[in-house]
């Protein structure tokens, strides 16, 4: 069967969706076709899914009109048609990709049953089906190792001990979230996880997946010391989704590149969201991918002069629920260079923690834990890039919250 549509939408994801909506709004419905079977959702709260505070519905997005589910295969250029998993084809005018990324599964032995498939508890942590998968396994007493202490390691570690689990975390870098956090927020993170009653070992680094008739049993680290384990999750960072735009022959480097106009070297073909590489940078994270959905949803109703520009994104992480809520958000640059002004606030007892880096009068970067009253402003001074008027008006940007 062979279905004649103009805009062809690959991903029902965050951007997919986003797109879709704002195109059916401004009277260019598109065809979104995803090749996940729940309805779409938002992933960003698959953590609190799994954590128990929400249930799977609760995080649907709303459903835009024409939604196709099947995998697609490969990409016609010259014919311009896709070849979906399920023997059909689909016509297009205008594609765009909006695959996402997959999870990096890391280089372990024993990560492999026979026929490749993962064994038995053990989880990657990225769609509905891994968070449904683990929230089953996941009772008082389960042992699991989550291998990875970024933003992901973290959220799977604090939801699974929140539903009663006894968690080993274990990073290989020397602190948790070393890429957005700082060294003392670093700490905080810890701080809150061993509350938890997660035990966090770093500088470790997993080197073996030991199982029991396709099972999980162990995983065992560098040094030779083993962890009991019957759930493992993976949670090791993600890498475009950009093989469909790797066999077309478009240009690829991590992500599908892409140009101010979100659009890849064939004139017909956009990339969108964590799959798309824009001026060097993938983002992996939802601000982005939302906004070069709606400047594309501009761009492709007949808005002409819609240029994306890059987004200054804000990296923000909320772990509510029933145990002590835990918020914080990084921005920018965390880390000083020579000649910087810094301003910090930290009140060791309540666990809070604010900082915000200046360069030349301009605020370059910040991180707050615990306290975010002030995030709105603080960001919109970042993204502004205005030159700050003195020290005062900085902390008072630091500290006023707007009376909340
Ligand atoms: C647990 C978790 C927590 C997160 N927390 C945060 C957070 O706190 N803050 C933040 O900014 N970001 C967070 N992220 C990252 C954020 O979710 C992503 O940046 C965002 O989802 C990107 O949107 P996207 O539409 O590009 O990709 P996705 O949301 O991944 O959607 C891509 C969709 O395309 C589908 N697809 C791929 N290939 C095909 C194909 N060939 N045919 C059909 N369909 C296909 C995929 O199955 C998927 O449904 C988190 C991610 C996870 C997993």
């Amino acid at each position: 069967m062979t279905s004649n549509t103009h805009v062809v939408v690959i991903g029902a994801g965050l951007a997919g969706v986003r797109l879709a909506r704002r195109l059916g709004e401004l009277g260019t419905p598109a065809l979104l076709v995803g090749d996940e079977e729940h309805r779409p959702y938002n992933r960003v709260l698959l953590a609190e899914v799994l954590a128990g505070r929400y249930a799977p519905e609760v995080i649907s997005l709303p459903a835009p009109g024409g939604l196709v589910r099947t995998r697609v295969t490969g990409i016609d250029r010259t014919a311009r048609q896709l070849h979906c998993a399920d023997g059909s084809s689909i016509a297009y005018d205008t594609l765009v990709l909006a695959t996402g990324s997959n999870p990096v599964l890391p280089p372990l032995r024993g990560l492999f049953t026979a026929d490749h498939q993962l064994p038995e508890g053990v989880h990657a942590f990225r769609t509905m089906d891994d968070c449904l998968g683990l929230s089953k396994a996941v009772r008082p007493g389960v042992r699991a190792v989550v291998i990875g202490g970024g933003l992901l390691g973290v959220s799977a570690a604090r939801a699974l001990a929140v539903r009663g689990a006894q968690v080993v975390l274990a990073q290989q870098a020397e602190r948790l979230m070393e890429r957005q956090l700082d060294p003392n927020a670093s700490r905080l993170v810890l701080r809150h996880l061993l509350d938890l009653g997660v035990e966090v070992h770093t500088e470790c680094r997993v080197r073996d997946v030991r199982c029991v008739g396709g099972a999980v049993r162990s995983v065992e680290m560098a040094d030779g010391y083993a962890l009991d384990a019957d759930l493992v999750v993976l949670a090791c960072g993600v890498r475009p989704r950009a093989g469909l735009a790797e066999q077309a022959g478009l240009a690829v480097r991590r992500g599908v590149l892409v140009d101010d106009e979100l659009r890849t070297a064939d004139p017909h073909i956009h990339a969108i969201g964590d799959c798309a590489e824009h001026d060097g940078t993938v983002y992996g994270l939802a601000a982005p991918a939302l906004e070069q959905a709606e400047l594309l949803a501009e761009l492709l109703a007949g808005a002409p002069h819609a240029r994306y520009t890059g987004t200054r994104a804000l990296t923000r992480l909320t772990l509510t629920g029933r145990a002590s809520p835990f918020d914080l958000a990084a921005f920018g640059e965390t880390e000083p260079r020579p000649g910087d002004d810094v301003v910090q606030l930290a009140d060791a007892t309540r666990g809070t923690y604010r900082k915000v880096v200046v360069r030349d009068d301009r605020l370059v970067g910040g991180v707050l834990v615990g306290e975010l009253g002030t995030v709105g402003a603080l960001a919109r001074a970042w993204e502004g890039a205005e030159p700050l008027p003195d020290e005062g008006s900085l902390l008072h940007l630091l500290t006023n919250d707007g009376g909340s």
